[in-house]
């Protein structure tokens, strides 16, 4: 039996996606073979991947002049790809520091860019807008709109003028309508909301295209992966091709503004839930309470593990919050339904009665 899985990635996909699989796995479009087992480049793998390409494209309304990139390595491998390929030896580059994640890619960039802080946080807000200094010499200014770890999320895009944006959307990629025209480049690991680990997106403004480093290995080259149309290797293609399946059930719910309005509601019966409560509070600022990531606890240890292990016990599978924060983490992104968020809210009240 399926359960609910709050998992923060690789997360839970949509079931009628994984039926999808199950039911092609063993003769995929009449080939007599599964997925995983065609060339990437005969004819019917490349409609995968370029119906994938066109359908994110009407998803996020990207503009003709971005290029789209499924590439490898994951968002750990964008940090470093993105100073790589966008920068000279010690460029100034501008990171704007909201937790766990965006330190990491501070980390990386530091061995190729000489890296200022734009502004930092302690954890349970994001920086307001005025708080943050911005070099307008800077190469680029790089930022995580939603930091899966802290469960903060950006409620605003960083004006950044002729500076170009580059945001680590991993973990909020597709949950919202987004302007991409705000942004030089967008990279996201697939595995939470747009199919298994393994594939990397990437959006990118073709004019911050051809300044790789002489350095860059040819499939981490931005120009040379959109020169090949991502086909520069053999590309994973079962995740790329799960992938393709989710764009089009996103498709299906309505596009964006109908998938934003789920993920709203869902987070909202959860936050509801938690100011409701007098045993299970979270510490984040309400302007930037992340809808993906919702970080809880009840302040005691002993209390946090036995409602995670209770909580399992129930269906309401993967509530451990990262070892680097502690307490829970109930992870909402596109595939969970909101009768997930409701099953947990209802046993959030049930063990809160019992401990009362
Ligand atoms: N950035 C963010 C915001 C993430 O959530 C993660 C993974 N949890 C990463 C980067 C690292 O991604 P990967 O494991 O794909 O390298």
């Amino acid at each position: 039996m399926r359960e609910f899985n709050f998992s923060a990635g690789p997360a839970v996909l949509p079931l009628e996606v994984l039926e999808q699989v199950r039911d092609e796995l063993l003769d995929w479009d009449g080939s007599g073979a599964s997925v995983m087992e065609v060339s990437h480049r005969g004819a019917e793998f490349m409609r995968v991947a370029e119906e994938a390409e066109s359908d994110l494209r009407t998803l996020l309304g990207i503009p003709a002049d971005y290029e789209v990139l499924f590439m490898q390595g994951g968002a750990s491998a964008q940090f470093a790809l993105v100073p790589m390929n966008l920068t000279a030896a010690q460029a100034p580059v501008d990171y704007i520091d909201s937790g766990y994640w965006s330190k990491k890619a501070v980390a990386e960039a530091r061995r190729y860019c000489r890296v200022r802080m734009a502004a930092s946080s302690d954890g349970t807000r994001v920086p307001a807008p005025s708080e943050l200094d911005l070099d307008p010499r800077a190469s680029y200014v790089h930022y995580t709109p939603n930091e899966t770890i802290g469960g903060v999320e950006f409620p605003y895009v960083p004006a950044t003028g002729s500076v170009p944006l580059i945001a680590d959307m991993s973990s909020s990629i597709l949950s919202q309508p987004i302007d991409v025209s705000r942004f030089g480049l967008i990279y996201a690991g697939a595995q939470k909301n747009l199919g298994p680990a393994g594939l990397t997106l990437v959006i990118v403004r073709k004019a911050l295209l051809g300044r790789a480093r002489p350095e860059t290995p040819s499939v981490f080259d931005y120009q040379r992966v959109a020169e090949e149309k991502s086909l520069l290797n053999t590309p994973p293609t079962f995740a790329w091709y799960v992938a393709a399946l989710v764009l089009k059930w996103l498709k299906g719910l309505g596009g964006l503004a109908a998938v934003a309005a789920r993920n709203r509601a869902k987070a909202d019966a959860l936050y509801g839930a938690l100011d409701a409560s007098a045993l299970f509070k979270t510490r984040i600022a309400p302007e930037a309470r992340s809808r993906m990531n919702v970080v809880f606890s009840t302040g005691t240890p002993e209390t946090d593990s036995a409602f995670i292990e209770a909580a399992a016990h129930e269906g309401l599978n993967h509530l451990k919050g990262h070892r680097a924060v502690g307490g829970m983490r109930a992870s909402l992104y596109n595939a969970m339904p909101l009768e997930g968020v409701q099953a947990l809210v209802e046993f959030m009240r049930e063990f809160e009665r019992k401990c009362a």
